[in-house]
């Protein structure tokens, strides 16, 4: 786990986050600048920079990930209105935090395509 990431740092407790769902291999919070009326990020507690950052050892964690966010939108309420899953990936794909993360957003409605 690189010491300076942001998101490994929220994971252990070091730099505050609002938890809205967590086990063993994730956990979830709001995003501090929400895009949304729902904006939570999920991470795996496992350090991986991209969701391309991976090998078969990780197959089961991103179907946690998709479980958790699956259980998550269940507890906020979205699955009537509808939601949206994103993972920004590298300069074009707008990432900023480089630990991987999933965004529910939802709350509204999303345009298509984004920008
Ligand atoms: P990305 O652009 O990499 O897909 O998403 C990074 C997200 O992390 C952004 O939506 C940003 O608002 C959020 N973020 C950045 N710093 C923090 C922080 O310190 N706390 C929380 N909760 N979210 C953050
Ligand atoms: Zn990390």
């Amino acid at each position: 786990m690189p010491n300076d990431c942001l998101f490994c740092k929220i994971i252990s407790g070091e730099i505050p986050s609002k938890e809205v769902y967590s086990d063993d291999h994730v956990y979830a919070f709001y995003d501090i600048n929400p895009a949304a009326p729902a904006h939570v990020l999920v991470v795996p507690r496992k350090h991986l920079s991209a969701v391309n950052d991976q090998s078969e050892e990780h197959e089961a964690l991103f179907g946690a990930l998709i479980v958790a966010a699956n259980k998550i939108v269940g507890r906020l309420g979205l699955e009537k209105s509808g939601f949206r899953y994103v993972v920004n990936t590298g300069g074009d794909g707008g990432q900023t935090v480089f630990h991987l993360h999933l965004h529910i957003l939802g709350g509204r409605p999303l345009g298509w395509p984004p920008g």
